[in-house]
């Protein structure tokens, strides 16, 4: 029998039962053109519905602390696709309506025979380092600005992802940097962001924040950390990662 994850845009519904969090459910009553499979048998589907009386929603993001790495993936790939088949209804060169293909997972224009797929939008998150200590900066943006992260930017038209590193660093800080490695990836559906973390090591110049995007940046110790991002996000494992990698290093 399928199972449905639902959806009501960037929450999700779950119910706290004694032997856990359920967060797939029967399918719901109703017609609902609207659904995207996201596993063999598991399906995604957005409603303002209530599945079950005790059910409530929460943030795609809690379902990490809540329901694991997993149901986090599952999650933000019903996300991602649920968002991309709501966005593309008409097609963006004609206007016409959008019909769904059959044997691949593309919206198609029958008037200019364009496929449109889903949708992913690359962004580089660098974690700069300059000896034992690491670059972070806290961004201006309200709903953000309570705690410290590592420097990111989506990548643009025509650009490598290093190229994006270097532009996005020297842009939100003033920096150069240097040994630019790809560690690694994360799905981040908010709504349709691909994570590509990379650690950079410090070249030149002087931290200059630039006042837009980004209030201030400093570097920081294991010992002075300040609040991080949640455990959920990529920004948080690549912390992580840099410290473990800086105990297990010969000293020198
Ligand atoms: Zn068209």
């Amino acid at each position: 029998m399928n199972r449905y994850l639902l959806l009501d845009e960037e929450n999700i519904w779950v119910d706290e039962l004694p032997t856990g969090i359920q967060f797939l459910f029967p399918e719901p009553a109703g017609t609902n053109r609207c659904s995207e499979e996201v596993a063999p048998g598991i399906f995604a589907q957005n409603t303002s519905a209530p599945p079950s009386p005790t059910a409530r929603t929460i943030n795609i993001r809690q379902i990490f602390d809540l329901g694991g790495a997993e149901a986090f993936a599952l999650a933000g790939r019903a996300r991602q696709l649920l968002f991309w088949s709501q966005t593309h209804q008409y097609c963006g060169k004609c206007g016409a309506l959008l019909k769904k293909e059959r044997v691949e997972r593309a919206m198609h224009c029958e008037l200019c025979a364009l496929r449109f797929y889903p949708r992913i939008n690359p962004v580089v998150i660098t974690l700069i380092h300059k000896g034992g200590s690491l670059l972070l900066a806290r961004r201006t943006d309200p709903g953000f600005n309570h705690f410290w992260s590592i420097v990111a930017g989506f990548v643009e038209a025509g650009e490598s992802l290093e190229q994006a590193v270097q532009r996005e660093i020297m842009e939100e800080v003033g920096i150069t940097v240097k040994n630019i490695r790809y560690v690694t990836s994360q799905q981040w559906p908010f709504p349709n962001n691909l994570m590509i973390g990379f650690f950079a090591e410090y070249n030149s110049g002087e931290i200059q924040p630039d006042g837009q995007e980004i209030a201030e940046a400093h570097w920081f110790s294991r010992e002075n950390l300040p609040r991080t991002p949640a455990r959920v996000s990529i920004a948080s494992q690549l912390i992580e990662k840099f410290f473990n990698e800086l105990e297990r290093a010969p000293q020198e």
